[in-house]
């Protein structure tokens, strides 16, 4: 991806662990490498199809010089987390900030932390048969709507579907959406519990009733597995109410362990 470079610009803040830190300031140097697509902006000669690396720095300052961090490293990740929640066209960003004057009483050129940290794409699958199923469903969408950390960006229709499993129950009502997320796949998890958790879901029964059941699909090509989470989740082959909604928003879109479309994994199963 191509890249927009600020190379140690300086800033008089007040981060530290030290009381006098806090008090006295020091000088603090921000590197930056900013990822985006820079072609549009490129053709056209306009910066309007860019990113603005004075007004990126002039943020940079601001936010540096407003906050008082123990840590360098909160100071970064928080700094991330504003520009790619500010500048629409940031998808990645690798941070540094040095510290030449860390007072260690030893003679040092400087000290830094160094992040890196972007938008990743996720599929969710949202799933409710008990009480007021569409309701439960659009709060899901919404809540997610509401994080800073999160942008929706399509939701599939909502799929009255049979109940899985065996269980004597009302039928479901299935979707399934992409977001951009800044959190790590275990992050997401949690915020999707959260979610689950205002809705009441109450885990009775296995595969048994539910307000709010939302899985993690897929995170990018991410294949991952631990006692907690497993990604891509491994029923979606075997799942219409999935692969069906999936197929409505991604049809293209390729399984990173079996290597097919949704379509394909759809029409494998029907
Ligand atoms: P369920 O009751 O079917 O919603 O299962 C929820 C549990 O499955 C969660 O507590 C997770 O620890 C685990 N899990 C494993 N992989 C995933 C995934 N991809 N998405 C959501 N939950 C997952």
């Amino acid at each position: 991806m191509d890249e927009i470079h600020i190379k140690q610009l300086e800033v008089f803040a007040h981060h530290g662990v030290f009381p006098e830190e806090n008090r006295l300031g020091q000088k603090f140097i921000v590197s930056a490498d900013l990822r985006t697509d820079l072609r549009k902006a490129g053709l056209a000669d306009d910066l309007q199809l860019s990113m603005d690396y004075g007004a990126v720095c002039g943020e940079i300052q601001e936010f540096l010089t407003r906050h008082t961090f123990q840590l360098l490293e909160t100071a970064a990740e928080q700094l991330c987390t504003r520009l790619l929640q500010t500048l629409p066209l940031l998808r990645s960003i690798r941070l540094e900030i040095e510290k030449p004057w860390a007072p260690i009483g030893l003679p040092l050129k400087t000290a830094s932390v160094s992040i890196e940290r972007g938008w990743h794409t996720a599929y969710i699958a949202l799933g409710s048969n008990m009480g007021d199923r569409k309701a439960y469903l659009d709060g899901a969408v919404e809540a997610l709507r509401k994080d800073p950390s999160m942008r929706v960006e399509a939701v599939s229709d909502y799929l009255v579907t049979e109940p899985y499993g065996g269980v004597e129950q009302e039928d479901f009502l299935n979707a399934v959406l992409r977001v951009q997320t800044l959190l790590p796949p275990h992050e997401l998890l949690d915020a999707l519990h959260a979610i689950e958790q205002a809705a009441n879901r109450e885990r009775i029964i296995h595969w048994g009733p539910r307000t709010l059941d939302l899985d993690i699909l897929f995170y990018d090509d991410l294949v991952y597995s631990d006692g907690v989470l497993n990604v891509p989740h491994p029923e979606i082959p075997k799942r219409t109410f999935v692969l069906q909604p999936m197929v409505q928003i991604a049809p293209f879109f390729v399984h990173p362990v079996y290597h097919r479309t949704m379509t394909e994994l759809l029409e494998a199963i029907s």
